[in-house]
Protein backbone atom coordinates (compact mmCIF):
# COMPACT_ATOMS: atom_id res chain seq x y z
CA UNK A 1 0.00 0.00 0.00
CA UNK A 2 1.30 3.16 -0.85
CA UNK A 3 1.20 6.00 1.98
CA UNK A 4 -0.42 9.32 1.32
CA UNK A 5 2.24 11.65 -0.19
CA UNK A 6 2.81 9.47 -2.73
CA UNK A 7 -0.38 8.44 -3.89
CA UNK A 8 -1.34 12.24 -3.81
CA UNK A 9 1.38 12.90 -5.86
CA UNK A 10 0.92 10.08 -8.60
CA UNK A 11 -2.18 11.52 -8.52
CA UNK A 12 -1.43 14.57 -9.39
CA UNK A 13 1.41 13.89 -11.71
CA UNK A 14 -0.71 11.43 -14.26
CA UNK A 15 -1.06 11.00 -17.54
CA UNK A 16 -3.63 11.51 -18.68
CA UNK A 17 -4.90 13.08 -16.39
CA UNK A 18 -7.94 11.18 -14.44
CA UNK A 19 -11.27 13.52 -13.16
CA UNK A 20 -10.20 13.70 -9.77
CA UNK A 21 -6.52 14.72 -11.00
CA UNK A 22 -8.35 17.89 -12.77
CA UNK A 23 -10.19 19.30 -10.08
CA UNK A 24 -7.04 19.33 -7.70
CA UNK A 25 -5.49 21.26 -10.52
CA UNK A 26 -7.85 23.46 -10.53
CA UNK A 27 -7.86 24.59 -6.94
CA UNK A 28 -4.23 24.98 -7.53
CA UNK A 29 -5.04 27.12 -10.41
CA UNK A 30 -6.77 29.07 -8.10
CA UNK A 31 -4.18 30.11 -5.47
CA UNK A 32 -2.05 30.70 -8.99
CA UNK A 33 -4.57 33.26 -10.24
CA UNK A 34 -4.26 34.61 -7.23
CA UNK A 35 -0.44 35.09 -7.39
CA UNK A 36 -0.95 36.32 -10.80
CA UNK A 37 -3.05 39.04 -9.63
CA UNK A 38 0.14 40.11 -7.76
CA UNK A 39 2.37 40.14 -10.80
CA UNK A 40 -0.55 41.80 -13.07
CA UNK A 41 -0.42 44.64 -10.36
CA UNK A 42 3.15 44.81 -8.92
CA UNK A 43 5.62 43.69 -11.89
CA UNK A 44 4.71 47.31 -13.75
CA UNK A 45 4.93 49.31 -10.69
CA UNK A 46 7.97 47.76 -9.40
CA UNK A 47 9.77 47.73 -13.02
CA UNK A 48 9.05 52.44 -13.23
CA UNK A 49 10.21 52.36 -9.45
CA UNK A 50 13.13 50.65 -11.05
CA UNK A 51 13.54 52.84 -14.27
CA UNK A 52 12.12 55.97 -11.77
CA UNK A 53 15.96 55.35 -9.44
CA UNK A 54 18.32 54.89 -12.33
CA UNK A 55 17.04 58.48 -14.20
CA UNK A 56 17.58 59.88 -10.74
CA UNK A 57 21.25 57.55 -10.31
CA UNK A 58 21.94 58.85 -13.53
CA UNK A 59 22.20 62.36 -13.04
CA UNK A 60 23.49 61.87 -9.22
CA UNK A 61 19.98 63.21 -8.07
CA UNK A 62 19.15 61.05 -4.74
CA UNK A 63 16.76 57.76 -5.84
CA UNK A 64 12.60 59.07 -5.20
CA UNK A 65 11.92 55.03 -4.19
CA UNK A 66 14.02 54.05 -1.37
CA UNK A 67 11.06 51.63 0.50
CA UNK A 68 11.66 47.45 -0.53
CA UNK A 69 8.67 46.71 -2.81
CA UNK A 70 8.54 43.18 -4.55
CA UNK A 71 5.93 40.67 -5.50
CA UNK A 72 6.07 39.94 -1.82
CA UNK A 73 7.01 42.89 0.36
CA UNK A 74 4.96 45.11 1.10
CA UNK A 75 1.42 42.87 2.14
CA UNK A 76 -1.39 43.20 -0.11
CA UNK A 77 -3.87 45.83 1.03
CA UNK A 78 -6.72 47.99 0.36
CA UNK A 79 -6.14 50.52 -2.74
CA UNK A 80 -8.47 52.97 -1.05
CA UNK A 81 -7.60 52.58 2.70
CA UNK A 82 -4.61 50.66 2.78
CA UNK A 83 -6.16 48.29 5.53
CA UNK A 84 -3.66 45.46 5.56
CA UNK A 85 -5.47 41.81 4.22
CA UNK A 86 -5.12 39.27 6.84
CA UNK A 87 -4.75 35.71 5.63
CA UNK A 88 -8.87 35.15 5.61
CA UNK A 89 -9.13 37.93 3.33
CA UNK A 90 -6.79 37.00 1.14
CA UNK A 91 -8.32 33.28 0.33
CA UNK A 92 -8.82 33.67 -3.75
CA UNK A 93 -12.35 33.55 -4.84
CA UNK A 94 -13.97 32.41 -1.24
CA UNK A 95 -12.72 35.66 0.51
CA UNK A 96 -14.10 37.75 -2.42
CA UNK A 97 -17.73 35.97 -1.91
CA UNK A 98 -17.24 36.25 1.70
CA UNK A 99 -16.57 39.89 1.61
CA UNK A 100 -19.75 40.59 -0.41
CA UNK A 101 -16.62 42.11 -3.18
CA UNK A 102 -15.75 44.90 -0.68
CA UNK A 103 -13.21 45.87 1.68
CA UNK A 104 -13.79 44.93 4.86
CA UNK A 105 -12.96 47.85 6.60
CA UNK A 106 -13.94 50.80 4.21
CA UNK A 107 -16.36 48.98 2.30
CA UNK A 108 -14.81 50.28 -1.29
CA UNK A 109 -15.83 47.66 -3.59
CA UNK A 110 -12.83 45.34 -4.38
CA UNK A 111 -12.74 45.05 -8.35
CA UNK A 112 -13.95 42.00 -10.13
CA UNK A 113 -10.68 41.79 -12.19
CA UNK A 114 -8.94 39.64 -8.54
CA UNK A 115 -11.84 36.73 -8.71
CA UNK A 116 -12.05 36.83 -12.51
CA UNK A 117 -8.44 36.04 -12.79
CA UNK A 118 -8.46 33.49 -10.45
CA UNK A 119 -11.49 31.68 -11.88
CA UNK A 120 -10.24 32.03 -15.12
CA UNK A 121 -6.45 30.97 -14.29
CA UNK A 122 -8.49 27.82 -12.49
CA UNK A 123 -10.51 27.36 -15.80
CA UNK A 124 -7.08 27.28 -18.09
CA UNK A 125 -5.41 24.59 -15.66
CA UNK A 126 -7.92 22.47 -15.56
CA UNK A 127 -8.28 22.75 -19.55
CA UNK A 128 -4.31 21.83 -19.76
CA UNK A 129 -4.24 19.21 -17.32
CA UNK A 130 -7.55 17.08 -19.15
CA UNK A 131 -6.18 18.17 -22.36
CA UNK A 132 -2.31 17.72 -22.09
CA UNK A 133 -2.19 15.55 -18.61
CA UNK A 134 0.07 16.54 -15.84
CA UNK A 135 3.30 15.11 -16.74
CA UNK A 136 6.23 17.55 -17.61
CA UNK A 137 4.49 18.29 -20.83
CA UNK A 138 1.26 19.03 -18.56
CA UNK A 139 3.49 21.21 -16.11
CA UNK A 140 5.28 22.99 -19.52
CA UNK A 141 2.27 24.20 -20.94
CA UNK A 142 0.70 25.50 -17.52
CA UNK A 143 3.52 27.54 -17.07
CA UNK A 144 3.40 28.96 -20.27
CA UNK A 145 -0.40 30.00 -19.86
CA UNK A 146 0.29 31.70 -16.22
CA UNK A 147 2.68 33.64 -18.24
CA UNK A 148 0.43 34.61 -20.82
CA UNK A 149 -2.05 35.42 -17.98
CA UNK A 150 -0.06 37.31 -16.58
CA UNK A 151 0.99 39.32 -19.62
CA UNK A 152 -2.35 40.07 -21.00
CA UNK A 153 -3.32 41.22 -17.40
CA UNK A 154 -0.83 43.73 -17.50
CA UNK A 155 -1.06 44.65 -21.26
CA UNK A 156 -4.96 45.46 -20.77
CA UNK A 157 -3.90 47.60 -17.73
CA UNK A 158 -0.75 49.33 -19.19
CA UNK A 159 -1.04 49.11 -22.35
CA UNK A 160 2.53 47.20 -22.08
CA UNK A 161 4.25 43.56 -22.73
CA UNK A 162 7.17 43.63 -20.19
CA UNK A 163 10.54 41.75 -21.89
CA UNK A 164 10.82 40.71 -18.10
CA UNK A 165 8.00 38.41 -19.36
CA UNK A 166 8.48 37.56 -22.96
CA UNK A 167 11.75 37.27 -22.94
CA UNK A 168 12.07 34.25 -20.36
CA UNK A 169 8.87 32.93 -22.73
CA UNK A 170 11.40 33.04 -25.96
CA UNK A 171 13.76 31.31 -23.84
CA UNK A 172 11.59 28.63 -22.10
CA UNK A 173 9.78 27.77 -25.36
CA UNK A 174 13.29 26.89 -26.90
CA UNK A 175 14.81 25.02 -24.21
CA UNK A 176 11.32 22.88 -23.36
CA UNK A 177 11.71 21.91 -27.35
CA UNK A 178 15.24 21.53 -26.66
CA UNK A 179 13.90 17.73 -26.89
CA UNK A 180 11.58 18.54 -28.72
CA UNK A 181 8.61 18.24 -26.13
CA UNK A 182 5.71 20.12 -28.36
CA UNK A 183 7.73 20.47 -32.01
CA UNK A 184 11.59 19.69 -33.09
CA UNK A 185 14.07 22.56 -32.29
CA UNK A 186 14.16 23.76 -35.62
CA UNK A 187 10.58 24.22 -36.00
CA UNK A 188 10.81 25.96 -32.67
CA UNK A 189 13.95 28.03 -34.08
CA UNK A 190 12.28 29.18 -36.83
CA UNK A 191 9.13 29.58 -35.36
CA UNK A 192 10.89 32.44 -32.68
CA UNK A 193 12.50 34.11 -35.08
CA UNK A 194 9.63 34.02 -37.75
CA UNK A 195 7.24 35.45 -35.59
CA UNK A 196 8.96 38.55 -34.26
CA UNK A 197 10.17 38.91 -38.39
CA UNK A 198 5.93 38.91 -39.03
CA UNK A 199 4.64 40.99 -36.97
CA UNK A 200 7.74 43.62 -37.29
CA UNK A 201 6.78 43.19 -41.23
CA UNK A 202 2.87 44.25 -40.58
CA UNK A 203 4.45 46.88 -37.85
CA UNK A 204 6.17 48.89 -40.78
CA UNK A 205 4.08 48.28 -43.39
CA UNK A 206 0.90 49.43 -41.31
CA UNK A 207 3.23 52.26 -39.85
CA UNK A 208 4.32 53.47 -43.36
CA UNK A 209 0.88 52.84 -44.91
CA UNK A 210 -1.30 54.82 -42.11
CA UNK A 211 1.65 56.75 -40.04
CA UNK A 212 0.10 55.24 -36.88
CA UNK A 213 1.36 52.61 -34.52
CA UNK A 214 -0.63 49.78 -35.07
CA UNK A 215 0.86 46.91 -32.69
CA UNK A 216 3.88 47.54 -30.63
CA UNK A 217 7.70 45.49 -30.05
CA UNK A 218 6.04 43.74 -27.40
CA UNK A 219 3.77 42.36 -29.41
CA UNK A 220 6.77 40.96 -31.72
CA UNK A 221 7.94 39.30 -29.06
CA UNK A 222 4.88 37.69 -27.64
CA UNK A 223 4.46 36.07 -31.07
CA UNK A 224 8.19 35.19 -31.29
CA UNK A 225 7.43 33.12 -27.76
CA UNK A 226 4.19 31.03 -29.09
CA UNK A 227 6.63 30.75 -32.08
CA UNK A 228 9.16 29.12 -29.90
CA UNK A 229 6.72 26.99 -27.90
CA UNK A 230 4.15 25.53 -30.96
CA UNK A 231 6.38 25.79 -33.69
CA UNK A 232 6.54 27.87 -37.19
CA UNK A 233 3.33 25.83 -38.61
CA UNK A 234 1.66 27.73 -35.90
CA UNK A 235 1.98 31.13 -36.65
CA UNK A 236 -0.06 31.85 -39.57
CA UNK A 237 -3.46 30.39 -37.13
CA UNK A 238 -1.80 32.35 -33.95
CA UNK A 239 -2.62 35.48 -36.97
CA UNK A 240 -5.69 34.51 -37.85
CA UNK A 241 -7.44 33.63 -34.33
CA UNK A 242 -5.91 36.73 -32.79
CA UNK A 243 -7.05 39.00 -35.42
CA UNK A 244 -10.14 37.61 -35.56
CA UNK A 245 -10.63 37.61 -32.17
CA UNK A 246 -9.64 41.42 -31.81
CA UNK A 247 -11.78 42.47 -34.46
CA UNK A 248 -14.67 41.05 -32.48
CA UNK A 249 -13.76 42.61 -29.52
CA UNK A 250 -12.97 45.77 -30.97
CA UNK A 251 -16.32 46.12 -32.39
CA UNK A 252 -18.42 45.02 -29.43
CA UNK A 253 -16.47 47.18 -27.62
CA UNK A 254 -17.28 50.77 -29.88
CA UNK A 255 -20.66 49.14 -30.50
CA UNK A 256 -21.35 48.31 -26.19
CA UNK A 257 -19.37 51.15 -25.09
CA UNK A 258 -18.71 53.55 -27.23
CA UNK A 259 -15.10 52.43 -27.00
CA UNK A 260 -13.22 55.66 -28.89
CA UNK A 261 -11.84 54.25 -32.21
CA UNK A 262 -8.12 55.76 -31.96
CA UNK A 263 -7.95 54.46 -28.67
CA UNK A 264 -5.74 51.55 -28.93
CA UNK A 265 -7.00 47.78 -27.65
CA UNK A 266 -4.25 46.15 -26.57
CA UNK A 267 -2.81 42.81 -28.78
CA UNK A 268 -1.35 40.99 -26.65
CA UNK A 269 -4.59 39.73 -24.90
CA UNK A 270 -5.77 38.09 -28.39
CA UNK A 271 -2.32 36.60 -29.21
CA UNK A 272 -1.84 35.11 -25.93
CA UNK A 273 -5.74 33.76 -26.28
CA UNK A 274 -4.57 32.34 -29.99
CA UNK A 275 -1.77 30.67 -28.45
CA UNK A 276 -3.81 29.21 -26.09
CA UNK A 277 -6.24 27.76 -28.81
CA UNK A 278 -3.26 26.98 -30.37
CA UNK A 279 -1.72 24.96 -27.98
CA UNK A 280 -4.85 23.01 -27.20
CA UNK A 281 -6.54 22.77 -30.63
CA UNK A 282 -4.07 23.64 -33.21
CA UNK A 283 -2.95 19.96 -34.24
CA UNK A 284 -6.75 19.28 -34.70
CA UNK A 285 -7.42 22.62 -35.96
CA UNK A 286 -4.51 22.14 -38.82
CA UNK A 287 -5.35 18.23 -39.88
CA UNK A 288 -8.88 19.04 -40.75
CA UNK A 289 -8.24 21.98 -42.70
CA UNK A 290 -5.30 20.30 -43.91
CA UNK A 291 -7.75 16.77 -44.70
CA UNK A 292 -10.31 19.69 -46.35
CA UNK A 293 -7.51 21.06 -48.51
CA UNK A 294 -6.25 17.67 -49.58
ZN1 LIG B 1 -10.44 49.67 2.30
Amino acid sequence: MTNFPDSFLSLLMAAPATLSATVIWAFIGLFIGSLLNVVIHRLPLMMQRESDNYIAQASNAPPPHTSRYNLFVPRSACPHCGHTLSAMENIPLVSFLWLRGRCRHCKTPISARYPLVELFTAACTALVVWQLGSEITGIAALLMVWMLIAMSGIDINTQTLPDDLTLPLVWLGLLVNLYGLFVPLSDAVIGAAAGYLLLWSVYWGFLLATGKEGIGYGDFKLLAALGAWLGWMMLPLIILLASAIGAITGLALIFWRGHQRDHPIPFGPFLALAGLVALLAGKSILQLYMGAAV
